[in-house]
């Protein structure tokens, strides 16, 4: 049995329905109020993204785990950085850390391009046929490769998300940002906790703010070794 890719909230049983109203109320309480980036949200089944034995927390506003290790964000972070963001339907933009591919195919709603980059090539192969095929998403490009350089031949980006912490802000990612661009990204040299922040590249220089404490898995250099898929 597969999911259909959009959602006919009419047909969708009672405990699915209310599951997703569940969701939508604990994205606003915790400050998600963006029409748009709530309503990509709704859009977007994040069941499809998550291993038969955790579809059925989907709609909990909690991080889940995913193959290699990794995690999929709380929907409710995925919120507020999409939301930080700022993103148009103008917007070419970056993500470095490309997961299950639950981020990405939010911000593919909301943006004219999205670049994802994943270091394990089998969540790239994944999240590329998810997003292709079953969503029908082609605005979305899934590349497998170390995202700490960016992606310099579709540079710049007018926004840059990174949904992995690194201990200092990239500054080759921060060099592939246009002028009046924005990036979100997790920072911090602990494990345990980093400080999301915002930066705006103005005509003047680099604004940088504080958004919220959060907890990522960290930024790694190089391409994992992943043991052959046969
Ligand atoms: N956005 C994802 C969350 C993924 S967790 C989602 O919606 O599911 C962060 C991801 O960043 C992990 O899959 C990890 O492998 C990846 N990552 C870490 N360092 C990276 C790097 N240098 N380049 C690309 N991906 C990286």
């Amino acid at each position: 049995m597969s999911a259909a890719p959009e959602h006919d909230d009419a047909n969708a049983p009672d405990a699915l329905r209310e599951g997703r109203m569940k969701l939508v109320f604990a994205l606003r309480s915790r400050g998600v109020t963006d029409a748009r980036v709530l309503d990509a949200i709704e859009r977007t089944p994040r069941e499809l993204f998550l291993d038969r034995a955790f579809r059925d927390r989907a709609l909990e506003d909690v991080a889940l785990p995913i193959a290699c290790g990794q995690t999929i964000s709380q929907p409710s972070i995925v919120g507020l950085m999409t939301q930080a963001l700022e993103v148009t339907p103008r917007c070419k933009v970056l993500e470095v850390g490309c997961g299950s591919g639950y981020q990405a195919a939010v911000l593919a709603r909301l943006a004219r391009r999205v670049y994802t980059i994943e270091r394990h090539r089998p969540l790239a192969r994944r999240a590329r046929a998810l997003l292709e095929r079953e969503l029908d998403l082609h605005n979305v490009t899934v590349i497998a490769g170390d995202g700490a350089s960016g992606l310099p031949a579709q540079a710049p980006f007018d926004r840059i998300i990174l949904t992995c912490a690194a201990e200092d802000t990239p500054s080759e990612l921060l060099a592939q940002l246009r002028v009046g661009g924005v990036m979100v990204l997790p920072v911090g040299q602990s494990d345990e906790i980093q400080q999301l922040i915002r930066i705006r590249r103005t005509p003047e220089g680099l604004d940088y703010q504080d958004l919220a404490p959060v907890r990522f898995v960290p930024l790694l250099e190089g391409m994992a070794e992943d043991p052959d898929e046969g």
